[in-house]
């Protein structure tokens, strides 16, 4: 059958929706991705009999399990398990876990979709995936929050494995959860190694790999905004978020001389127009990863900022944004009110932050916009080179690790411009990091027969 790329699209997305019925956070991000493969594909006519796209967009497999444990009050709690494991063609399975209250099946096979692609940009071997629950942390006590890492790994210690698939955290996992989750995997297993990254720095975990996120994200931006001749110096910066990721790009970005003025969690957002600096970023780390407590008792603490209340940052005026908090965080109008208001440039670092409405109008202002695939990779970078101290039973430097992160940023970058320059000479940063990273799976694939 001929295909032009539109008609490609059609016909393969009416297949995705009629084969994954109600998914719409999957349909979303296989849309836009292929979307940009199209013209690739129909110029390549052996992945379409090869059915290349149709077996990267149905997971090699999907484990979804129950997850019962007792609250403190002694009451029986039941959340759902998931881990959805992608593709293998060119590493063992790698990506995070989510415990949040929204986690679904369309939501983690969208992340794992999406980590296929952005796992192939490192440049290291990792094959794709993502895992979760519905389990909500917050307001959890500590004893909450382990007794329910120990039941969950007790069903998924038997689909991982440090050569098979390596979990790590993502929204609602940090440090103390892949602690408790690591435990109970040595207690079943009885065995100590590299099955979990992002763990402590005393137990085998590598240096940097909490900043790496978000650290990664502005290396990327500084790329970015190099090609046009800018960097972060004097720029006014808005992060929204204020987890891992908007807490080490709050971070970054003020070390590279730009004044970060928001950031925000699920109940709304605190503009200080004085700037985050490394004092009050201090605080919110405290407030967040110690006391778990939320963004607006910032105003408390520095009463020249404003807490909005239900609102997101975007309505306000900045130079870069930076969403670093959750999917679809940034919609149509939103984008619109950021351009108005002079944005130019918006790099991701969480994972589809942008409604397809809001990259439309990114793309069509002509700003610099580059998806969470390529600009937040620097977390699972990282994390494979924590896999790589593991094997190799050493641990690198922060400087060595740095490094590293900063290298593979900038050699993500440039596979962006390599695969997404148009003819006019403007980096289409979406086009580039889904093609580039999908060349390279494509290529395993083929080599590997169907499997
Ligand atoms: P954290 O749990 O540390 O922080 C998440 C932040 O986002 C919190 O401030 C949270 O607020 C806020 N948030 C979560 N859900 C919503 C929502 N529905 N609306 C508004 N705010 C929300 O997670 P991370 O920082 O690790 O992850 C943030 C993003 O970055 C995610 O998209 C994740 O997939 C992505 N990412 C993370 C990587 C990592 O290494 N950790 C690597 C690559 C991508 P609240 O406290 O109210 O829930």
């Amino acid at each position: 059958m001929y295909y032009t790329a539109e008609s490609y699209v059609k016909d393969f997305m009416d297949g995705i929706i009629a084969r994954n019925p109600g998914e719409n956070e999957f349909h979303q991000a296989v849309r836009e991705v292929v979307t940009s493969l199209a013209p690739y594909i129909v110029a390549h006519p052996y992945l379409i009999d090869r059915k290349i796209m149709e077996r990267i967009a149905e997971p090699e497999r999907v484990i979804i399990f129950r997850v019962p444990w007792i609250d403190d009050e002694g009451n029986v709690q039941i959340n759902r398990g998931f881990r959805v494991q992608m593709n293998s063609a060119i590493g063992p399975y790698k990506g995070g876990i989510r415990f949040h209250a929204s986690v679904n099946l369309s939501i983690m096979k969208f992340l794992a979709f999406e980590q296929t692609f952005k796992n192939s940009l490192t440049t290291l071997p990792m094959g794709g995936a993502k895992g979760g629950s519905d389990f909500n942390p917050r307001g959890k006590s500590d004893d909450e929050v382990m007794k329910f890492c120990q039941s969950f790994m007790t069903e998924l210690f038997r689909h991982i494995g440090k050569d098979t698939d390596v979990p790590a955290g993502d929204i609602g996992v940090g440090g103390r959860e892949i602690g408790y989750l690591f435990g109970q995997y040595k207690r079943l297993r009885d065995e100590w190694g590299g099955v979990l990254t992002g763990k402590g720095l005393g137990w085998g975990g590598s240096p940097l790999r909490p900043e790496a996120t978000g650290y990664g994200l502005c290396y990327f931006t500084s790329e970015m905004l190099a090609t046009r001749g800018d960097s972060f110096e004097g720029k006014t910066v808005l992060v929204s978020g204020s987890g891992n990721v908007a807490q080490h790009a709050t971070e970054k970005a003020t070390q590279l001389g730009g004044k970060v003025v928001t950031m925000s969690d699920s109940n709304g957002f605190i503009y200080d127009p004085d700037g985050i600096d490394a004092e009050k970023l201090a605080y919110v780390k405290e407030l967040k990863n110690v006391y778990r407590g939320r963004i607006r008792e910032y105003v408390e603490k520095y009463p020249t900022a404003t807490y909005y209340p239900d609102q997101r940052p975007w309505c306000i005026k900045c130079d870069i944004a930076l969403p670093c908090a959750t999917q679809n965080e940034i919609n149509e109008e939103e984008a619109k009110m950021l351009i108005a208001n002079g944005c130019t440039c918006v790099a991701e670092g969480a994972n589809m932050p942008s409604e397809p409405g809001a990259i439309a109008v990114f793309q069509e202002a002509g700003i610099l916009y580059s998806p969470g695939k390529a600009s937040n990779a620097g977390g699972v970078a990282t994390s494979g080179l924590e896999m790589t101290q593991n094997s190799m039973r050493l641990k690198w430097t922060p400087e060595e690790v740095d490094a590293q992160l900063h290298r593979i940023m900038k050699d993500i970058h440039e596979a962006c411009v390599k695969y997404g320059k148009d003819e006019n000479g403007n980096v289409n940063y979406v086009n580039g990091a889904n093609i580039a990273g999908f060349i390279k799976v494509a290529d395993a694939m083929m080599a590997q027969g169907l499997v």
